[in-house]
């Protein structure tokens, strides 16, 4: 017997760490099974589809508060600027230029973390640590008054290999700790459904849970 909605937000409320902020991934999911997380107290949620998540938005109570987990095209930074609450996968500084723009249109900052590459399959995107570097110590982005840069993400090789996970989540881990007193960051974003609990060890402070708390996703 699978178990419900609620009853995988409660326990995973009641098991977590309080320094761990748990996104419920609802990308592909109905606004029915987003309101049963939600009547569980369940109130921040991840999708990787900006005009998903919009269209979610407009229809959910708007003390949600949405992340985008997903790639993002620059064309489309728009329809979410007026209420994402962190952008969890900006790779460059053209993009990061993007959001500056727009959420300065709706007179807010938006909150960002940077996409750091740590899996080896050559699906998953994101920036290698040179790159991440040199863009925050550009000198553009200091002028960039609407967004703020407050941590990093990753996703690790999907793999029950705990050795990789280890060295993946690990090599993240220590790349934040490099930077998280220079550059005042306080979210590192890592550990979906099959790897939280590896990543929880590594330090992460935000976990993307989706299929663990909604079930198997069908496309
Ligand atoms: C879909 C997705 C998740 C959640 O994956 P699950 O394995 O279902 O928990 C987490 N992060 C990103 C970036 C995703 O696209």
């Amino acid at each position: 017997m699978s178990s419900s909605i609620l009853e995988n937000i409660r326990s995973f409320k009641d098991s977590l760490p309080s320094s761990v902020v748990l996104v419920a991934v609802s990308k592909t999911k109905s606004a029915e099974q987003i309101m049963e997380a939600y009547e569980a107290g369940q109130r921040i949620f991840g999708e990787n589809k900006i005009q998903e998540m919009e269209a979610k938005h407009k229809e959910l109570p708007k003390d949600i508060q949405w992340h985008m987990i997903g790639h993002i095209q620059r064309n489309k930074v728009k329809y979410m600027a007026s209420f994402v609450s962190l952008i969890h996968a900006v790779d460059s500084l053209k993009l990061l230029r993007e959001i500056d723009k727009q959420a300065k249109k709706h007179n807010r900052s938006i909150n960002c973390l940077l996409q750091i590459k740590i899996a080896e399959e050559e699906s998953k995107f994101g920036m290698d640590e040179e790159e991440a570097l040199v863009l925050l110590s550009s000198e553009e982005i200091r002028e960039f008054k609407h967004v703020n840069v407050i941590g990093l993400m990753g996703m690790a090789t999907f793999t029950s290999d705990t050795s990789k996970l280890d060295a993946e989540f690990g090599s993240l881990a220590r790349f934040y700790e490099t930077l998280k007193s220079t550059h005042n960051f306080s979210v590192l974003s890592m550990g979906m459904s099959g790897d939280y609990r590896q990543a929880i060890e590594h330090g992460s402070t935000m976990i993307r849970v989706g299929s663990a708390i909604f079930g198997a996703r069908e496309y």
